[in-house]
């Protein structure tokens, strides 16, 4: 019997609740947290509806350490889930340790104050779950999560030393909305619109955001731009495959989303620093996140298919040279049919589902906080064939050309 505790009632964690649910001999008791209570109750409804499965539910404040300790310890789950939002990490892990429970999550921590994310803070908190005999699993999503473990399974599999690695995020689906994010857009907007940086050679490269720009022709979605971006996965794996030597990584965005962006920016909406507006304090961009539409609200218009994955060069394991392309597709309407939600939560809800549960069964084991490179990538890649995000292996002729 493994009871779960997942918080958060976004897109992400909709779908990772509703696959746990489909999976009762690993998740035979799930319980639904987050800050609005009827978006949890929501999701209970349409789980029950499509599994026959009972989701229990309950309001918290995941930013009030004592409030969720004492959830934790009434529920009694062998694992928090936590997707809730990247500010909310720390304050869960401490309650995690308060009531001597695993912790799972798929972004790294943020402060609110800084459009600024890095693992050292939660990398910080290694001493004390090894100490509490706990395991913290970081990043268990899609990027971070499944590029990662990509990463690792091409290593483990493939190469006998990774050279370059780049991971290339397409969405080419199409909502029908003039300006939307597919996921939080406070968190959506403080990633793009942050200076990129990469890897090369042992350091940090970092140039203006959105500034290099190259097209590709993904499989199933067509050619699309995509700018060199900074992501949280860079960090962790250039900490974990220190030989390779550039990581890079790629998002598409359309010239629309561009143009709203830039407009947005230079009248000073995405601001995260307060200003006095009628004599309240208010944050631009959480009121222009008010004002635009819920990502989890996308699910019923968007069409199309998302192409994610990792482009690796080195040597292999046969003394050749060779470049190999992982990478999954995930149709926009196949995923809502399944669970309600377009494919950005569903590519991000079913990893943490399998992180999950591949926690709860002891395959993924230790005490102290591992990133998921950490982990042995086999049970994980053949997860995702079984549960909706199957994933295929080409040999491209040569290294990208740019
Ligand atoms: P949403 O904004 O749709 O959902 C976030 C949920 O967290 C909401 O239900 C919100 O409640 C709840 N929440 C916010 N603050 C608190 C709090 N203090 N206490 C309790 N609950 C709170 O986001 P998504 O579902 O799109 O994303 C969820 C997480 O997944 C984020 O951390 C995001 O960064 C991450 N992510 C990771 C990806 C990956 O590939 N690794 C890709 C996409 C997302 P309320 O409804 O009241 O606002």
């Amino acid at each position: 019997m493994s009871k779960v505790l997942v918080i958060g009632a976004g897109g992400v964690g909709s779908v990772a609740v509703h696959k746990m649910a489909m999976n009762p001999d690993i998740f035979s008791d799930i319980t639904l947290a987050s800050r609005t209570v009827s978006k949890c109750e929501a999701i209970a409804r349409s789980v029950k509806e499509r599994t026959g499965v009972t989701v229990k539910t309950a309001q918290i404040d995941a930013d009030d350490v004592a409030a969720t300790t004492a959830l934790i310890k009434q529920v009694q789950p062998r694992l928090v889930v936590n997707l809730a939002l990247p500010y909310q990490d720390l304050a869960i892990m401490d309650a995690c340790l308060a009531a001597g429970v695993n912790y799972m999550d798929t972004a790294n921590y943020e402060p609110r104050d800084e459009a600024h994310f890095e693992y050292s803070w939660q990398w910080a908190y290694q001493d004390k779950f090894k100490t509490a005999g706990l395991m913290a699993l970081l990043g268990s999503g899609f990027d971070p999560g499944v590029t990662s473990v990509f990463a690792t399974w091409l290593k483990k599999h493939h190469f006998e030393r990774i050279d370059t690695l780049d991971i290339l995020d397409c969405n080419g689906g199409d909502h029908g909305q003039h300006f939307a994010t597919n996921f939080n857009p406070e968190i959506n907007i403080r990633e793009v619109t942050a200076p990129a940086r990469h890897w090369e050679n042992g350091a940090w490269v970092t140039t203006p955001a959105l500034s290099h720009k190259q097209s590709f022709d993904f499989d199933q979605v067509g050619p699309k731009n995509m700018y060199l971006m900074y992501h949280e996965e860079l960090e962790s794996l250039a900490k974990f495959f220190p030989e390779i030597k550039r990581i890079r990584f790629w998002m598409t965005f359309g010239d629309a989303y561009l143009k709203h962006l830039e407009v947005l920016q230079n009248v000073g909406m995405t601001r995260i620093d307060p200003v006095i507006y009628n004599g309240v304090e208010i944050i631009p961009l959480q009121f222009l996140k008010a004002v635009l539409p819920e990502p989890a609200s996308l699910g019923p218009t968007t069409r199309g298919k998302t192409n994610i994955g990792d482009i690796a060069t080195g040597l292999g394991k046969d003394g050749k040279d060779k470049t190999l392309y992982v990478y999954n597709i995930c149709d926009h309407e196949d995923a809502y049919a399944e669970t309600g939600n377009q494919a950005v939560s569903y590519t991000t809800g079913v990893p943490a589902m399998i992180g999950a549960a591949l926690m709860l069964q002891g395959i993924w084991s230790g005490a102290g906080v591992f990133n998921i490179e950490q982990l042995d990538p086999d049970p994980f890649m053949d997860m995702l064939n079984k549960h909706g995000l199957p994933w295929q292996m080409v040999e491209l002729p040569e290294p990208l050309a740019f």
